[in-house]
């Protein structure tokens, strides 16, 4: 057996990830050895209760209370425990003690990724963040590194898994929201306060460190548009299959080219939103999640593959490790995060997309062309119109739907129409507004 340095190891946090980052490291101790060229000791574990039940039998001695005295020498700290504090606190005694760190914490990186990542650069350690994004599924790298070389254009991604299991239970089943919730909770694919997930919190976290990597800019979590999927219904899915079309949560990261005289921005933002069929993230389904990238150079990229995951986030996790393990024994440093560019962020307002409008309305003559001449005057043009009657008239108007499909429109222009059609007379309901992606 090969004499390697060891490196000193300390694992905060043995739940669903931790315990699985545990169990490998002990298990494939003399591969990880060799690939990392160091033989890494885990030399303690840190969690709330040393006698919890555990996913998997870890060694007693190595449990304590005691995060800082763990912290204290380690080469190598893997925060594993999730929330803002004393993860926050516990991964900058890291760092200023002189310990390259790995972490999957994206609600701490959202929001404290700056802080984190200046004082890492200050004392030459680097900080490691596969897992914090999509799982699984290998993104941070590609875009940190692998596509430093290119302009990313626009990402969109599926980086939920609950809610794509959920939208997807409704567009294959034909089932209800509430229904597929509670499901979901049953089977544990959702929390029993779901909020995180479907109000789309969750998505937004990773969406804003997607998109800072992605165009080199610190993009603040309040920056990014969040809409969840809670307003989406049966009536929604069976509009949008019939139009050849699935709705999926998508965070969409996308730099914009300005007017004439303008420079570039970005625009970051999570909503429900409907993608053609044929389109490579119509085909992910269950709790799986997938990044869709598009670059200058490269063209169209999918990582896709498990978005969550106790073990399956233990691999991204030890990924990390063995990086951070190699850099400590050779040195250097690593291609590290970029703010260079700076970009504004624009809000939803100045975003261009096509949309799917569905209105109810009186079913007489003249409300078609009263509803396509406010639709002109607010600068949306139409691309489709489709209609059915709701109820025939009995005594009283009868009422149609009108599903219409737009060309691209301005966000604010078409807010502004919406608002002005259904004040007019012959609407009587707005069902949805939905935008359409993935051109
Ligand atoms: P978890 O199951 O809730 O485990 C958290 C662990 O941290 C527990 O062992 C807990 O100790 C320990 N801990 C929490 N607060 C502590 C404190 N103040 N002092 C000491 N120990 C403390 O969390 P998880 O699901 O493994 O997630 C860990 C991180 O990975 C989070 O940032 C999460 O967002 C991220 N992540 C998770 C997944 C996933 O599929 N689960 C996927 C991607 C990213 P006790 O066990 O004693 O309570």
């Amino acid at each position: 057996m090969t004499d390697y340095r060891r490196l000193r190891v300390a694992l905060l946090g043995a739940g669903s990830v931790g315990s699985q980052v545990a169990s490998l490291l002990r298990q494939h101790a003399d591969e990880l050895a060799d690939r990392a060229g160091a033989r890494l000791e885990l030399v303690g574990i840190a969690v709330r209760d040393v006698d919890a039940p555990r996913d998997v039998e870890l060694p007693r001695e190595l449990l304590t209370t005691d995060a800082e005295s763990l912290i204290m020498g380690a080469d190598i700290v893997i925060e594993l425990m999730g929330g803002i504090e004393p993860a926050r606190t516990h991964l900058l005694q890291a760092i200023n003690s002189g310990a390259d760190v790995v972490t999957a914490n994206k609600a701490l990186l959202a929001t404290h990724g700056p802080e984190i990542f200046d004082a890492a650069d200050q004392v030459g350690a680097e900080v490691y963040y596969e897992a914090a994004a999509a799982g699984a599924i290998p993104i941070i790298r590609p875009l940190r590194d692998s596509l430093a070389g290119d302009r990313v254009q626009r990402i969109m991604g599926i980086v939920n898994g609950t809610t794509n299991y959920i939208l997807d239970r409704m567009d294959t089943e034909g089932a209800e929201f509430g229904d597929v919730l509670a499901d979901a909770q049953r089977l544990g694919y959702a929390e029993s306060d779901p909020t995180a997930d479907v109000e789309g919190y969750d998505a937004a976290q990773k969406a804003a460190i997607l998109a800072s990597l992605a165009f080199h800019t610190t993009v603040p979590l309040d920056s990014v548009h969040r809409e969840g999927i809670t307003s989406i219904d049966k009536s929604m899915m069976d509009a949008a299959r019939h139009a050849g079309y699935v709705v999926k949560l998508l965070a969409v990261c996308e730099r914009l080219t300005g007017g004439e005289g303008e420079g570039e921005s970005i625009s970051v933002r999570v909503y429900p939103a409907l993608i053609d069929r044929a389109h490579p993230l119509a085909t992910v389904h269950g709790a799986n999640n997938a990044v869709f990238v598009q670059a200058e150079a490269a063209g169209n990229l999918m990582f896709y593959g498990a978005g969550a995951g106790g073990v399956q986030t233990a691999s991204a996790v030890l990924g990390d490790v063995v990086s951070a393990a190699r850099r400590h024994i050779a040195g250097g440093v690593g291609v590290g995060e970029s703010t260079l560019a700076n970009l504004p962020i624009v809000p939803i307002g100045h975003v261009t997309t096509r949309y799917q409008i569905t209105l109810e309305v009186d079913d007489e003559p003249g409300v078609l062309a009263t509803v396509a001449g406010t639709l002109s005057e607010g600068r949306v043009s139409i691309a489709t119109v489709e209609q059915t009657v709701v109820h025939e008239a009995n005594g009283g108007p009868g009422v149609a739907r009108l599903v219409i499909g737009t060309h691209k429109a301005l966000e604010q222009d078409l807010s502004e129409t919406v608002d002005r059609l259904a004040a007019s007379g012959v609407v009587e309901r707005v069902v949805s507004v939905l935008r359409v992606e993935g051109d």
